[in-house]
């Protein structure tokens, strides 16, 4: 028998590198005609290096206190940006105390009890966020102790796979971020984006998603993070960076993009569209 269009163009995104999890969903793929795109991990790398580490006059802390403490704090997560904070710490070959009560907060940051004081890395005030880099800020017992800068490299493939997108759905991406504003302007700058909305909640992701959608547009979203789940369940089409992706978001999208290039998501989108004619 010859396989159907959609199945074919299944198969065909597998040699891509996307996994697309069924039919309808390879449907769905060719009808969008709009995207939103996260920025860590999805538009950028996912892999952040700290560049700064800056304790607070008076905390009584220095560099690598401040750094230890708060490695110690995000050591449990599977964040990016807890990662790079963990590495950075090791880099220098500093000890790590053992965190109790941890927890997560996606799109702000995390908590946990450090040597019995409770420690949390997250959202810095924008005040704090200068020079383009990501910027968390420290504290301990509720007071700040300091800031630490990280930064991320753009994905070689951001401005042509951004381009190809807005060719396919003549309209230009929409970058949706929880980190701070000069974080995305560098970031929408230099892949050629100029719709960002930065400091967003995963709430607020899944509202410009809808907003989106209610004024008629289909939208695909494109993720990576625990925080963008439910914007990739929300949104008409979901795809997810498959290397540094959450369980959650490749278990809520409709394709997985498991080769991590972005050019594989304008690719996936003519796929389907080619199906879809043969279909109709
Ligand atoms: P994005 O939308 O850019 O993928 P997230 O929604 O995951 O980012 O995070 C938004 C912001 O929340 C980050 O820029 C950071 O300030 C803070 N944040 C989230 N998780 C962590 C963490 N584990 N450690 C420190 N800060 C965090
Ligand atoms: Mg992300």
């Amino acid at each position: 028998a010859t396989m159907p269009p959609l199945l074919s163009a299944i198969a065909n995104a597998g040699r891509h590198g996307v996994l697309v999890k069924s039919a309808v969903a390879m449907e769905r793929l060719g009808e969008i005609d709009a995207t939103a795109l996260d920025k860590t991990g999805t538009l950028t790398e996912g892999t952040p290096e700290v560049t700064a580490v800056r304790p607070l006059p008076g905390s009584g802390l220095d560099e690598d206190a401040l750094l230890a403490l708060a490695a110690s704090a995000e050591h449990p997560s599977e964040h990016p940006l807890a990662r790079a904070v963990v590495a950075a710490a090791r880099a220098r070959d500093l000890p790590l105390a053992p965190a109790a009560d941890f927890t997560a907060l996606p799109g702000r940051g995390v908590t946990a009890t450090v040597d019995g004081r409770v420690v949390t890395v997250g959202r810095a005030e924008p005040a704090e966020a200068a020079g383009g880099a990501t910027v968390v800020r420290v504290t301990r017992d509720g007071t700040p102790v300091g800031t630490l800068a990280l930064t991320d490299r753009l994905r070689t493939g951001a401005p042509a796979a951004t381009a190809a997108l807005t060719a396919l759905t003549g309209t230009a991406p929409v970058l949706l971020t929880g980190d701070n504003a000069h974080a995305a302007t560098r970031v929408a700058d230099a892949t050629g984006l100029t719709d960002v909305r930065a400091g967003l909640l995963p709430e607020d992701k899944v509202n410009a998603v809808r907003d989106l959608q209610t004024a008629g547009r289909k939208v695909l979203f494109v993720g990576d993070g625990v925080n963008d789940a439910p914007a990739l369940a929300a949104a008409h089409a979901g795809v997810a960076m498959g290397r540094a992706g959450s369980d959650l978001a490749l278990e809520t999208a409709d394709a997985v993009v498991v080769r991590d290039e972005l050019a594989a998501v304008p690719a996936v989108v003519r796929l389907s569209r080619t199906a879809r004619r043969l279909v109709l």
